[in-house]
């Protein structure tokens, strides 16, 4: 299967990409982490992505597209995908689509994750991630048993600079008018599936296990 997560950040795209994928056997894609790696490794690529993930803006096309092809060209994706946080365009979902209809597997499914704006602004303030393993925590919800430390590898944990509270606000902003243009392209290809992203993690990752279910039995 061919999916996407959809939702404005903070949803809890990232964490149930992971679950998803390795339940479904899906090579799980998120090219904000990819950006964020290649950034850590100072690659020309990350350095420039740096400038705009630091500033809660997206990186251009052009070299986001490029990277994400490249990525579902290789053979570990050739399984099936689950994309988390692309596309953010409309060129972005075009060019998905063109590829994937150039190797006969187009879109499965649009799982379009939603939690009302106040929820998602007290989460993502409280958010950090091991700085090693990429574990994610948060203040109130999921905090760490050590303070600061993680729980799985004893990495050190940080905040994002795009978790900080002034990038937030401006985030948020920016996400929310690219995500209904593409529920709007979405919809109108009769792939959209919209999913209530409150409540218990176990609880959200079940209602997007039966729409999967349905899609994978309607295929
Ligand atoms: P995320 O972890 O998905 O919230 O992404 C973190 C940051 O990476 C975003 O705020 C953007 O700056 C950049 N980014 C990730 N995915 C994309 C994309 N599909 N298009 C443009 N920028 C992206």
């Amino acid at each position: 299967m061919q999916l996407i997560l959809l939702g404005l950040p903070g949803v809890g795209k990232g964490t149930q990409a992971k679950v998803l994928a390795s339940h479904l056997g899906l090579l799980h894609i998120s090219t904000g982490d990819m950006f964020r790696d290649a950034a850590e490794k100072k690659t020309s690529l990350g350095l420039s992505a740096q400038e705009f993930m630091s500033k809660g803006q997206l990186v251009p096309d052009e070299v986001t597209i490029n990277m994400l092809l490249e990525r579902i060209s290789e053979n570990d994706a050739q399984k099936g995908i689950m994309l988390d946080g692309f596309p953010r365009t409309i060129p972005q979902a075009k060019a998905l689509d063109e590829a994937l209809k150039n190797r006969n597997s187009p879109i499965d499914a649009v799982l379009y994750i939603k939690v009302p704006e106040v929820e998602l602004l007290a989460r993502l303030t409280g958010r950090w991630t091991c700085s090693e393993c990429g574990e994610i925590y948060h203040t109130q919800t999921n905090p760490p048993k050590k303070e600061e430390l993680c729980d799985l590898c004893d990495g050190v944990l940080s905040q994002r600079a795009d978790d900080q509270p002034d990038t937030v606000s401006d985030r948020l902003n920016a996400n929310r008018e690219w995500t209904e243009q593409l529920v709007t392209y979405y919809e109108d290809f009769s792939k959209l599936h919209s999913i209530d992203g409150t409540g218990e993690m176990e609880e959200i990752t079940e209602r997007l296990i039966s729409v999967i279910e349905m899609v994978s039995a309607e295929r």
